[in-house]
């Protein structure tokens, strides 16, 4: 099993766009595409790269939020 896209982008992360399919499901949604990556609908090339930011941001709050409790980690074994 692997993960296919709707939208023929490799790197998108939106979770509607995406769906569990082996790699012969994979080859025969390519060829019914006629097999051109990125061909996707101005609409659904947007719903992509929102995702992507949406995790961009996400990733970002987790990082800081890392960030405080190594810090406050460092705090709390220095006495
Ligand atoms: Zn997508």
């Amino acid at each position: 099993m692997m993960v296919l896209h709707h939208c023929d982008r490799p790197g998108c992360v939106e979770p509607t766009h995406l769906y569990l399919g082996t790699a012969k499901d994979n080859y025969a949604a390519m060829r019914e595409r006629g097999r051109a990556v990125g061909n996707a609908s101005p609409s659904t090339v947007a719903a992509c790269d929102e995702a992507l930011e949406r995790i961009d941001r996400e990733m970002c709050r987790l990082r800081k939020r890392w960030d405080w409790m190594l810090k406050r980690r460092a705090l709390l074994t220095r006495s």
